[in-house]
């Protein structure tokens, strides 16, 4: 026997105690698995002529033994397939599971790896799968009664494709495992999670039929079994828009995707034009725990004329919108497509090009129209816009710069550039934003203080690209970014310069000893008007921001040369300019004292590390 990987074993584990309230979807996941395999071996059969074509996916019961079979014609297993399909799950997704998922209920859990073929475990005792891969001699059995772990074993199998048996576990007080075993819950389980799948789903039902050579005034009646298929198979997508409901667009994104929660939206097009295409997009609800990570496969499933050709065809998404998922059936498409050909072909390009246009129209919609819905799609998925923005020096800024959201120190919510515009106070003439790791730390950023008091509203940066989406956009309708970190960044009046200079030239001497004191550390020490209640702030000159410089040497690969020109600037009408004035006239060599303290508690108040710890605590307790 060999066991489960260790995280598999949770998952597994996580099945079978599963308190899970719909158990009965893993029949859509089995049926769904089996459809995927005929898929393949359809493909197959387009170019090898000794693949049949009656494709199908049989269901069947064993009352007596409360056994459930699932049978499929598709392309099988191989012993490596089973080892690496069957033995693994999230494999990819390991440190993922450990790390964040702490805390989170078994339901959200389930859902968040949309762990197909292990759902059965939620009904079964055991589970045995009998499978031949396409091409191949010989036939295997998988075998797993759960965590203990699984065993695969040569065994007899005719024809190619994968037969699941799955022995119920017994009935509970609380569940009646033996439904699975009645005719009527199966079909209708069937028309409820799997009607649209493309590959009849057959099964033996009783039906009571007239006997034949009875008497029609006098009819008799008996109990026949008949092959009937279950599901209508007409594709989603080939429905007239009017039989389309959201329910229906819900169902088939949870079967096809194998994601156990709704998405948040469901887009249904058939698009006419340069190119001719059916299309099914889907918005999900979360982003899958690898979609920040290069494990993460994007792309929509490709038909060509109902047949699939392809599972994720990435060259018709943009990297920005990767969480799309979804379906294109176009009958412009060559049958023979291959993944070389793909990149260059002008029908693919052209749907391409007209489903960004189609994804861009709908979110702007759900913007106007689903403002909610909007914001949970970019909580989850922004970022991936505004890492669109960055991109390639920014050549999709402008088709992108209406998504993003930022969070509004007036508004205390999401906003849009377009309404930050719209409401900046007369006179303002730049787009104000402070960068922190949180909401609550750029909020006690001290330069905050007065623009806030002032009435501006700030839009708040936390995310490590956002300062760099800032700058490759320059300007939202003419009006600059601007960082309340940047030296430049004033908001005081002629007046309150002129009297800031005048201060500064009686300080001179005091300015220049604190900077002795502080060395390369700081470019510049400076008076300033901007602060409220704070003595200090730090702020930045040239390119490279102080936030910029924390996400650079956060980087894997940092030398720690990517530095802010930082200059430290002191509040001109705080009282610590008087002591600091007091201690330069009474004692010059304490003053690099309370430099050391001003500089490292500036770091602190932007996020950042204290410098050097024993000069600081040192100069701390001198001072004390
Ligand atoms: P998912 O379908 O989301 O990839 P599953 O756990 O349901 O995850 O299945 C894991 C893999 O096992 C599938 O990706 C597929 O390669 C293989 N598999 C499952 N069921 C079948 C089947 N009936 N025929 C062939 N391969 C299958």
């Amino acid at each position: 026997m060999k066991s489960f990987k260790t995280e598999s074993k949770r998952i597994l584990d996580l099945m079978i105690n599963s308190i899970y309230t719909n158990k009965e979807i893993f029949l859509r996941e089995l049926v769904s698995n089996a459809s995927d395999a005929i898929d393949k071996l359809k493909f197959i059969s387009l170019t090898d002529t000794s693949v049949g074509s009656d494709f199908k996916i049989s269901i069947s019961v064993d009352k007596e033994n409360r056994k459930l079979i699932i049978e499929d014609n598709g392309i099988g297993m191989t012993e490596k397939d089973l080892e690496k399909n069957l033995g693994t799950i999230a494999e990819s997704g390991t440190l993922a599971f450990k790390k964040e998922n702490a805390g989170k209920s078994d339901n959200e859990l389930i859902g968040q790896f949309g762990v197909g073929f292990y759902s059965a475990f939620m009904v079964a005792d055991k589970i045995e799968v009998f499978t031949k891969a396409y091409g191949e001699q010989n036939a295997f059995k998988w075998e797993s009664a759960g965590v203990e772990g699984y065993t695969i074993d040569p065994t007899e199998k005719d024809g190619y494709g994968t037969k699941i048996v799955i022995s119920l576990k017994a009935d509970t007080e609380d569940y009646k495992y033996s439904d699975f075993l009645e005719e009527y819950k199966i079909s209708s389980l069937i028309k409820q999670y799997s009607d649209y799948i493309r590959y009849p789903i057959q099964m033996l039902m009783t039906r009571s039929k007239k006997k034949e050579g009875s008497p029609d005034d006098k009819p008799e009646y008996e109990q026949v079994k008949e092959l009937e298929t279950l599901n209508s198979m007409v594709p989603l997508w080939k429905k007239q828009k009017s039989e389309v409901t959201d329910e229906n667009l819900k169902e088939f994104y949870k079967n096809e995707f194998h994601d156990f929660t709704d998405p948040l939206k469901g887009i249904y097009a058939k698009i006419e034009g340069a190119v001719t295409y059916d299309t099914l997009l889907f918005i999900p609800s979360r982003a899958p725990y690898d979609y920040y990570s290069k494990d993460y496969k994007k792309g929509v499933k490709l038909y060509c004329n109902g047949v699939m050709i392809m599972d994720k065809c990435e060259e018709l998404i943009p990297d920005y919108f990767g969480f799309i998922k979804g379906i294109v059936d176009s009958s412009d498409l060559s049958l023979n497509i291959s993944r070389e050909i793909l990149q260059q072909d002008r029908q693919v390009k052209a749907i391409a090009t007209s489903l960004e246009k189609k994804i861009s129209s709908e979110l702007k919609k759900m913007l106007e129209t689903d403002r909610e819905n909007y914001e949970k799609m970019f909580a989850e998925f922004g970022l991936s816009i505004k890492f669109g923005v960055y991109a390639g020096f920014g050549m999709n800024k402008d088709k992108l710069k209406d998504f993003l959201m930022f969070y509004s120190s007036k508004k205390e919510k999401l906003v849009t550039l377009s309404e930050y515009v719209k409401e900046m106070q007369d006179g303002q003439d730049a787009i104000y934003y402070a960068c922190g790791e949180s909401y609550e730390k750029i909020a006690s950023l001290p330069q905050i203080e007065k623009a806030k008091d002032k009435g501006y509203e700030i839009l708040y940066f936390k995310d490590g690209v956002d300062e760099f989406v800032a700058k490759i956009l320059m300007d939202y309708e003419g009006k600059k970014f601007v960082s309340v970190s940047e030296a430049d960044f004033s908001l005081a009046s002629d007046d309150e310069k002129k009297e800031l200079e005048k201060q500064a030239e009686e300080n001179k001497e005091l300015l220049t000893a604190i900077k002795d004191a502080l060395g390369e550390k700081v470019k510049e020490i400076k008076l300033t008007s901007k602060l409220v209640s704070y003595p200090v702030c730090l702020t930045a000159a040239g390119d490279i921001s102080i936030e910029m410089e924390k996400v650079f040497n956060s980087m894997p690969n940092a030398d720690g040369k990517m530095k802010a020109e930082k200059i430290l600037e002191i509040s001109a009408s705080h009282k610590v300019l008087d002591t600091l004035k007091k201690v330069y006239a009474e004692d010059k060599e304490s003053l690099k004292k309370y430099a050391t303290v001003l500089y490292e508690q500036a770091r602190l108040l932007e996020g950042l590390t204290i410098d050097d710890v024993t000069g600081f605590v040192n100069a701390i307790s001198d001072i004390m």
